[in-house]
């Protein structure tokens, strides 16, 4: 089930002053066009439709539960791949 919220790209507005083909860590950029735009995180609805929770299966493992090359069932971490 999901529910709609108020879009936090373009605070419910529908709108952005950002070209939205423009990456988000750009800090200056060029357009030939003027804003606002529509939203592209909410297709200009103002709102969008939260993602289902995500089922919580256990404790989310730390760097610490890593130290001595165990996860917190008991099972034993893979040191051959590091990631
Ligand atoms: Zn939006």
């Amino acid at each position: 089930m999901s529910t709609p919220i108020q879009c936090p790209i373009c605070a419910g507005t529908g709108l952005v002053s950002r070209p939205p083909w423009i990456a988000g860590d750009i800090e200056s950029y060029t357009t030939s066009t003027t804003g606002p735009y529509p939203c592209n995180a909410c297709g200009g609805q103002g709102y969008i439709m939260s993602p289902p929770p995500i089922p919580f299966i256990g404790k989310i493992p730390t760097a610490a539960d890593y130290n001595d090359g165990r996860l917190p069932d008991g099972t034993q971490a893979r040191k051959d791949n590091p990631k």
